[in-house]
């Protein structure tokens, strides 16, 4: 039986490993994806005792939550599941704009609510910043809606320090996700500094560096998604980085475990990281990271694994 962490001052308590689910039906995201192999991604994390999933109104657009939606029903255990959603994308004319506005987001957590086939979102985040809306206003509008019972918990993602700081003048910000891997490290000035002092739980999004810190890529690799266009997966940068993911999997391979659970496993030692949201395409890949609960980094392999990403 794993362990269960608590996310902030929230009462939602989460296996540590979760599941990003921006490749279940996130058709605007990764080409030809299969609806079926995204429900059984889903499965395979909730049969394996994985109770963490991060979804969003845009993954699709619709069709992540409503995937979600589907199986959760067909399990019927919706009380053992925690729900993270997000919204703020707006179309207007074909084009998408943020919108943080209280109107707009009570409005986009009634239809999450209606996709996901559920009388309340354990995890609600405003998904990007808009320019106008003052964040604390934003906040308080989610607030009235925990006050409801919509929601249990308040997240924010995409924000600033100071954006941060503003969302949470009354101190109702539970969660913060942002980007953050070992190639991706700006948010050790500030963000996981001041998630740590307010105790906000800090949700790292892209943790495999799109699957970059996965271990299985070569400098032949071809890609035919955002990462063909992705700086860190771009002629001199790419071997570069792919040397370092070797210096990760001597460390896997003297565990006797693979590349992408040392990753994860290294996160869960920074302070306010209680848990952790890996993609996956395939079921196996789902159950293959739950091993990074059984991954003991010493003190030495935390500093070394720190070091060889210091750039
Ligand atoms: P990620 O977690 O960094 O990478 C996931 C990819 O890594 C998988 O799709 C798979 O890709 C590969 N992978 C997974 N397990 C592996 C393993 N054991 N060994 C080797 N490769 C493995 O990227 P992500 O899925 O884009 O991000 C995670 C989640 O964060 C998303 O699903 C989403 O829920 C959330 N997110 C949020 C925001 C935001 O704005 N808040 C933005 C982006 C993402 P391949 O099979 O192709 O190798």
């Amino acid at each position: 039986m794993v362990k269960q962490v608590r996310l902030g001052k929230t009462d939602l308590f989460v296996n540590p490993i979760g599941l990003g689910t921006n490749a279940v039906g996130g058709h605007n995201i990764y080409p030809n994806l299969n609806e079926e192999t995204g429900k059984n991604v889903v499965r395979a994390a909730l049969e394996n005792g994985i109770n963490f999933l991060d979804t969003a109104f845009i993954y699709g657009p619709e069709r992540s939550e409503i995937l979600i939606g589907e199986v959760i029903k067909e399990k019927g255990n919706r009380e053992e599941i925690i729900i993270a959603t997000k919204g703020a994308h707006k179309f207007v004319d074909g084009k998408i704009i943020f919108d943080n506005s209280p109107t707009f987001l009570k409005n986009e957590v009634d239809l999450s609510l209606k996709r996901l086939q559920t009388d309340y979102i354990d995890l609600f985040y405003i998904h990007f910043p808009d320019e106008h809306t003052p964040k604390d206003e934003a906040v308080g509008a989610l607030k009235e809606l925990k006050d409801q019972g919509k929601i249990r918990a308040i997240g924010v993602s995409n924000f600033s320090i100071n954006q941060l700081k503003e969302a949470n003048k009354d101190g109702y910000v539970d969660v913060l996700q942002s980007e953050y891997n070992l190639f991706k490290r700006e948010a050790e000035k500030e963000l996981l500094p001041y998630t740590a002092n307010h105790h906000i739980s800090f949700v790292p999004y892209f943790p495999l560096a799109a699957g970059l810190l996965g271990g299985k890529y070569t400098k032949d690799t071809q890609f035919n998604d955002g990462r063909a266009k992705n700086p860190l997966f771009q002629g001199e940068a790419f071997i570069r980085n792919l040397e370092k993911v070797e210096e990760i999997r001597q460390i896997a391979q003297s565990k006797d475990t693979e590349v992408a659970h040392v990753v994860l496993a290294w996160y869960l030692t920074r302070d306010s990281i209680d848990a952790l949201i890996p993609g996956a395409k395939q079921p196996d890949q789902v159950t293959r990271n739950l091993r990074t609960l059984n991954v003991q980094l010493s003190k030495e392999e935390i500093e070394k694994i720190d070091h060889i990403f210091q750039e």
